[in-house]
């Protein structure tokens, strides 16, 4: 289906704009989801644009290859939610619910794995890096190797169009686009094709961890933390990784590869530098100068330390005025969690309708065998 005629598609069936994503319940958010997705998040559940946003914790997905840790996916199931709501994610505006609550979407992955072959989960390269770093090589376990698959599921349950995601999950959304196309050729019109929104900011796409590693990530103990205080936040930002051959300040510097530069491509803003670094008139000035030498490490971190401290002094704090009331954060994510299966529900029936196994709703298959079997006897 072409943009247009998707659209069209919508309209006519009155479909609207929807967003599902989610995060899995690993570890506390760091500032890598943060620029990846969560802040954009905020930004369109706020823009009045959408008519549904769904923001999934994904505990089934985390068990996939944390077989032996349950205490950890469920410890981290709060503090993931506390973060969200600690980044502006309303409750009263977004669907905030756990993955495993919601049956529905197993039942949709075990259909849809009829849909896909193993070649093709085989090339997906998020997967196959993923497989890498967990020395999953020699046995992987099969619902890892098929998250892809459960993860169209939880996308076209809510029947969602735009899926706000680091860049690193590309190759998901591309296979869940396959799978809609294919059910909807060979079955019916049931599923509707997502598109992914990754940032509009280079830097975003995959932001390096403090160490310099190709991305931050909560498995790889690389994370400035939304809820560390100002002190660890400041104390991982001096520590971070620059450019190893700039060893004097008189050195000229590298700026590829250099984290602190990264960072600030992510989060520097010009009103930064008029408040916290006035001889720079922007961040190409600054850059020219530490490529020139004459700038040293330490002052770009206390102005990348300034910047992140600015953005997250407000998160830090509302969390903390969340964490006082640890209940009725559950409560929100139970009622979210019942509002989400009733959709999900939806969307299955849909699905098995299409896929003609609703025989106890198929009045016209009753009728017509009980015709059959009146003839012959
Ligand atoms: P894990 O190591 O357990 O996979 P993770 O840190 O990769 O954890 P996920 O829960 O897998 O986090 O990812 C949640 C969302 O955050 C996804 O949309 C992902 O693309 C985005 N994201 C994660 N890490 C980064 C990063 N370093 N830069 C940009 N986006 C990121
Ligand atoms: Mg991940």
């Amino acid at each position: 289906m072409l943009k247009n005629d998707f659209y069209g598609y919508m309209e006519e069936n009155k479909l609207g704009k929807i967003i599902l994503t989610g995060d899995r319940p690993t570890g506390r958010l760091h500032v890598g989801h943060y620029v990846g997705s969560l802040k954009r998040r905020v930004e369109l559940q706020n823009s009045g644009d959408y008519d549904k946003t769904y923001i999934m914790i994904a505990d089934a997905q985390a068990l996939t290859d944390n077989i032996e840790n349950p205490e950890k996916v469920r410890q981290n199931i709060i503090e993931v939610a506390l973060d969200y709501l600690a980044c502006g994610l309303d409750p009263q505006k977004s669907t905030l619910f756990i993955q495993s609550h919601i049956s529905e979407l197993t039942e949709l992955t075990f259909y849809y794995m009829d849909l896909v072959t193993v070649a093709r989960l085989q090339r997906n390269p998020t997967v196959k890096s993923e497989i890498q770093m967990r020395n999953f090589e020699a046995s992987i376990p099969v619902g890892f190797f098929t998250y892809p698959i459960s993860q169209a599921a939880d996308i076209t349950a809510f029947k969602a169009t735009t899926v706000p995601v680091g860049e690193d999950q590309l190759p998901m959304i591309e296979q869940t686009r396959e799978i809609v196309r294919k059910f909807n050729s060979v079955y019916e019109e049931v599923l509707v094709e997502p598109e992914a929104l990754i940032p509009q900011n280079q830097a975003c796409h995959r932001l390096p961890g403090i160490d310099g590693k190709a991305k931050m990530s909560k498995s790889l103990g690389n994370c400035i933390y939304l809820a560390d205080s100002a002190d660890d936040v400041k104390k991982k930002i001096m520590s971070m990784y620059t450019d190893p051959m700039h060893i004097q300040v008189s050195d000229p510097g590298h700026i590829e590869g250099n984290t602190v530069f990264t960072y600030l491509d992510a989060f520097s803003r010009p009103e930064h530098f008029e408040r916290y670094l006035p001889d720079y008139a922007n961040l190409e000035e600054l850059k020219a100068h530490y490529q020139r030498g004459g700038l040293g490490d330490v002052k770009i971190k206390k102005f990348l330390n300034n910047i992140m401290q600015e953005e997250l002094e407000p998160i830090r704090q509302r969390r903390k005025e969340y964490e006082k009331d640890i209940p009725t954060i559950y409560e929100i994510l139970k009622k979210g969690s019942e509002a989400a299966k009733e959709v999900a529900a939806q969307t299955l029936s849909e699905v098995k309708k299409a896929m003609k196994i609703n025989y106890f709703e198929d009045m016209e298959l009753i009728r017509e065998q009980a015709e059959k079997y009146k003839n012959e006897n």
